[in-house]
């Protein structure tokens, strides 16, 4: 098979309209579907934009194409020329009289799992053949969506708010957040870890750059088992200088709803695969005691520092379809490197959409002396920090910054029941493979 020949004649399913009736055309996929009427056989091929009908007739069409779609096991890949016919009993209005039929890739049987439309295959199975999984519109459809997030993510940051895009290492020493939940690594005659997060890292380049973006991979070695925690994620973090909460909690509204709105107007079909009716969201602020004193009033439960997945639902509840912002946080809830606002209170917030967290974020504490003292406070050792604090000695601005999880926004977005389905190959406490 000549493949440069082929991309130049190969047609996308999705670009062939009953209008090309009697037009030859190049087609490549992977068998969907075949059904066998003894004088007349079809196939239904699907490549990544559509499914084709292809019709072919035992007294028209040649003995050897006919019977190679009889024989041809369904995934199986194979190109198809033909001629395009109108017709109103196919789908979508046309289907392809086939004039030849080559097979590429032969798929092996019987398959292990279902990757029919219906597939009733439970997640676990179909995560260790996620190769094959990803046959399925409804999976594709996940993952095209996800790269729209990506993508207008990237948008917002540079077009919008003009911010820089910044890589870190993904290695780092002892000292990061507190050491508890970081997966060790060796490097060299050194003990390392995997970064949990790019938190230090942004905040020293904010102190320059003033603007800045990442995607970021983190790895947390918590034990869970939840359907809201990986233990590999990938993070849209933002940092910006000359900014306390409530300007980079302006500006994560604006990203989340611009991220929303792009995916609405180019993933039209793939929502339609899963099912998904999108609007794009209203904002909401409020204290952590307003929402202490909501939650008194709807009798649930709410915890002192922290909010429980019981009262991110609940307030879903109350304000659907809303980016919640929750702010003036209990200081003993958030981390060391968060602005302190008084005694009691901080700088820090956590955003909920669809009845989840999605960020959490801040103002972050460029004083070196109040983020030595926060550090004894929470019981981790400002030597261990060094450089992480001599960073903000030499002329860092007030900033404040946040971090969305790519996996738990594309959950939420699209309803899934589980973070795993919005992972290609999901890392969590039982699986490391595929
Ligand atoms: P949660 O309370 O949901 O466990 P967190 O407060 O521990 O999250 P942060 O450290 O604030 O998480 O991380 C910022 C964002 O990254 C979260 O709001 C969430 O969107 C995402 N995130 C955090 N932990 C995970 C994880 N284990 N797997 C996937 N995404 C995560
Ligand atoms: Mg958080």
């Amino acid at each position: 098979m000549d493949l440069v020949k082929l991309n130049k004649e190969r047609k996308y399913i999705e670009t062939i309209t009953p209008k090309d009736d009697g037009k030859k055309v190049t087609i490549a996929g992977w068998i969907y579907d075949s059904r066998d009427l003894s004088k007349i056989r079809f196939i239904v091929l699907r490549d990544i934009t559509g499914k084709m009908q292809v019709t072919a007739f035992k007294d028209k069409t040649s003995k050897e194409i006919f019977e190679a779609m009889a024989k041809t096991p369904r995934e199986s890949v194979v190109i198809i020329k033909g001629t395009v016919k109108k017709s109103d009993k196919a789908p979508d209005g046309r289907e392809l009289i086939p004039e030849s039929f080559e097979i590429l890739a032969e798929a092996e049987q019987p398959i292990p799992i279902d990757v029919s439309d219906f597939s009733k295959t439970e997640l676990p199975k179909r995560l260790d053949y996620r190769f094959l999984d990803l046959h399925r519109k409804k999976i594709q459809a996940i993952f095209k969506v996800q790269s729209t997030i990506l993508q207008s993510y990237r948008e917002f940051m540079t077009k919008e708010e003009k911010a820089i895009e910044a890589m870190f290492p993904s290695i780092i020493s002892s000292s990061s957040e507190g050491g508890t939940e970081l997966f060790p690594a060796q490097y060299f005659e050194k003990k390392a870890f995997l970064s949990q997060s790019c938190q230090l890292y942004k905040q020293m380049l904010a102190c320059s750059m003033e603007k800045v973006f990442a995607v970021f991979t983190v790895w947390r070695a918590e034990k869970h088992n939840t359907v809201r925690h990986l233990n590999e994620s990938r993070q849209f973090d933002f940092e910006m200088a000359f900014a306390d909460e409530f300007v980079v909690m302006d500006v994560l509204a604006r990203c989340v709803q611009f991220i929303i709105k792009k995916v609405m107007e180019e993933n039209k079909n793939e929502l339609e695969t899963l099912e998904v009716k999108l609007k794009i969201p209203s904002i909401k602020y409020l204290t952590f005691a307003q929402v202490t004193e909501i939650m008194k009033k709807e009798k649930v439960h709410i915890g002192k520092t922290d909010l429980s997945g019981e009262v991110e639902e609940k307030l879903n509840e109350l304000y659907p379809n809303t980016i919640i912002f929750v702010h003036d946080w209990p200081l003993a809830g958030k981390p060391f490197y968060i602005m302190p606002k008084g005694k009691e209170l901080s700088a820090g917030f956590d955003a909920i959409y669809n009845g989840m967290e999605i960020s959490s974020g801040g103002q972050r504490i460029h004083l070196p002396e109040l983020l030595a003292e926060r550090l004894k406070i929470k019981g981790l050792n400002p030597k261990d920090f060094e450089h992480y604090i001599d960073s903000f000695r030499y002329g860092a601005p007030p900033h404040a910054g946040w971090g969305i999880g790519l996996e738990r926004l594309t959950m939420l977005i699209l309803n899934l029941k589980n973070i795993r389905e919005a992972v290609l190959f999901p890392r969590d406490r039982d699986r490391l493979t595929p």
